[in-house]
């Protein structure tokens, strides 16, 4: 058994927490239903004006969670799910945490970006990061005069110098897409306390809490896709944002704005999904280490990307900083002689049976895709080697099938790969 009050401050994967919330603040449900009732309304009632006026004096069910007049500024079943997730992300920490559930993960790095960056100010951000946020911040941002930029994963010097007078956020990814890279949150945090109005945001998508927990470190706000390890089972959308509770309800204020908020049936699935995070996050965590180790040995494979490896340019920061290595693993097919690279790495996609061929991961299907055919895929592969792209690399989100399972239908694919390009 692991002992799971090793490294409990950092890292802690608190499977209690993800079953029950947080124990000492939990509440029977209406008819003390087991699960959180799904309140599938747009608005609320009042029962007569004098309740109204109460109300809007703060005087009547009032507090952060009391009721809510329009659908818009709050749901109980939302609201349910995100203390949930401020429990997970947060709930050991001393300081008063909060979440914020959005219907994607693009609307929380949107939302979140829009409300705190004035126009003439400026965000640097690093590389290896989630397309789409990059493409945002370089013509969205760019368009409302906010300036952007790009440093480097792991280059800390060029971090420091990249900020100017008029830095308002520091924008980071840790792992990162589809190379794995872990940032040094320490490093990260102790660059932007230097100067007074940087905030530190993490994109940890990759990690959960169950692997990682960047507010404890100093980061100031953590981000997650909760399509993706939260829900679990490819079958539901959703973002969080999770920070002190502050910022957070600034945050609350400009969505009501904004009004990207997620459906309650939404989040009814995700917080089922969160129900088991922990099992399945350890499951992957196995797997994958299991599958870049046997990657690595192959003949037929160029290179694994995955921080459990000794071999991986981040590995010592990730064992310091990380309690498990995610799901994700990444590799380039070895090419043969003449063969273009995304033939050799399609072979490989092509020819295992448990993964789908499908974008997205986290989820307990495991997905394989090359990201050159699937992300970027209306680039040329010079573009696409410019941003080092590779077009052999293959991106294995590892899901909760059993590891034997896996490795052999790898060890079929690769045999069949390696066999066929030797002739
Ligand atoms: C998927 C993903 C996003 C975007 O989330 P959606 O829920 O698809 O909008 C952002 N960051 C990372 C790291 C992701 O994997």
């Amino acid at each position: 058994m692991e002992n799971l009050k090793v490294r409990q401050d950092v890292n802690l994967p608190n499977g209690t927490t993800a079953v029950h919330g947080h124990l000492h603040t939990r509440q029977p449900n209406p008819n003390h239903a087991l699960t959180t009732p799904i309140w599938q309304t747009a608005t609320y009632t009042f029962e007569n004006t004098a309740d109204l006026i109460a109300y809007q004096e703060g005087k009547l069910w009032g507090g952060t969670n009391g009721r809510i007049e329009y659908a818009r500024y709050g749901n109980p079943t939302v609201q349910a799910v995100e203390k949930r997730l401020a429990a997970l992300e947060a709930g050991d920490l001393p300081g008063h945490y909060d979440a914020l559930l959005f219907p994607t993960g693009m609307t929380a790095v949107t939302n979140i970006l829009l409300s705190i960056l004035p126009t003439g100010s400026h965000v640097i951000f690093t590389d290896d990061s989630y397309r789409k946020t990059r493409q945002f911040c370089q013509t969205f941002l760019k368009r409302l005069g906010i300036e952007t930029s790009e440093v480097p994963m792991g280059d800390y010097d060029a971090l420091a110098k990249a900020i100017q007078p008029n830095t308002r956020i520091i924008l980071t990814e840790s792992p990162t897409n589809p190379y794995l890279r872990v940032a040094d949150l320490e490093k990260v945090v102790a660059i932007a306390k230097q100067h007074k109005r940087i905030k530190t945001i993490i994109d940890a998508t990759f990690a959960t809490p169950v692997n990682q927990r960047p507010l404890t470190y100093g980061i100031d706000l953590v981000i997650h896709s909760g399509t993706k390890y939260f829900s679990g089972h490819n079958d539901v959308m959703a973002g969080v944002a999770i920070g002190e509770a502050g910022l957070i309800h600034a945050l609350r204020q400009s969505q009501g704005m904004l009004g990207g908020v997620i459906d309650p049936h939404a989040a009814y699935l995700l917080e089922r999904g969160l129900k088991t995070l922990a099992l399945r996050v350890q499951q992957q965590n196995r797997s994958a280490q299991q599958v870049a180790e046997f990657l690595e040995q192959h003949p037929a494979i160029d290179r694994v990307w995955y921080p459990g490896l000794a071999s991986h340019p981040d590995h010592a920061i990730a064992s310091q900083q990380m309690r498990g290595f995610g799901g994700v693993v990444s590799f380039e097919v070895a090419v043969p002689p003449g063969e273009n690279p995304l033939d050799s790495a399609a072979r490989v996609v092509d020819a295992v049976r448990i993964p789908y061929i499908a974008a997205s991961l986290g989820g307990v299907e495991s997905l394989i895709e090359q990201p050159a055919i699937m992300s970027y895929y209306e680039l040329s592969t010079e573009e696409r080697r410019t941003m080092g792209m590779k077009d052999n690399l293959v991106r294995f989100a590892i899901g909760i099938e059993e590891t034997e399972d896996i490795l052999a239908d790898l060890a079929q694919a690769l045999e069949y790969v390696h066999v066929a390009s030797s002739q």
